[in-house]
């Protein structure tokens, strides 16, 4: 292994990840991307879904993202994002009742509405949400 990176995972409220990984994966806007030692500088934007990273000790772990960017550096990641959680931070029950919801909305708005995008978001995320729960351990 030829060394680490910092990997730091922040919202506006919180840290959600701030240690040492061997690798970081991570949704971008172009398709998923992947950073490790010596990554050639870049910046994107993220889709929302799930960014995973190999721990120092090799145990792979996963995060949900939403709304921001990512900053690779040749020894750090660097994620700004909206919303993230580590799987086991999700309550899979709110992310279920936020799916109905916007379902509910999408059901009751016209696909040009604002209500229409943000619901179709909201349920994005949801979907996210508990689709890393129920599947991944
Ligand atoms: P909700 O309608 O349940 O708030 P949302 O998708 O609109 O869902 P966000 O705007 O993405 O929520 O996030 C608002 C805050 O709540 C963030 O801090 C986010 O980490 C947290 N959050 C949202 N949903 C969940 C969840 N299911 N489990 C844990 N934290 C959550």
């Amino acid at each position: 292994m030829a060394g680490n990176i910092r990997l730091e995972v922040v919202t506006p409220e919180k840290y959600v990840v701030d240690e040492d990984v061997q690798i970081a994966v991570a949704p971008g806007s172009l398709g998923e991307f992947g950073v490790l030692i010596g990554h050639t500088p870049f910046l994107t934007t993220l889709k929302t879904g799930v960014m995973h990273y190999t721990d120092a000790s090799g145990t792979q772990r996963y995060v949900f993202v939403s709304g921001g960017f990512a900053e690779a550096l040749p020894d750090k990641m660097t994620v700004l994002a909206e919303s993230a959680e580590r799987r086991k931070d999700i309550d899979v029950d709110r992310a279920k009742a936020a799916m109905e919801r916007a379902q509910e909305r999408l059901a009751q708005s016209k696909a040009e509405d604002i209500d229409f995008n943000r619901a179709k978001a909201a349920l994005e995320r949801a979907l996210h949400r508990i689709r890393l729960c129920e599947t991944r351990r």
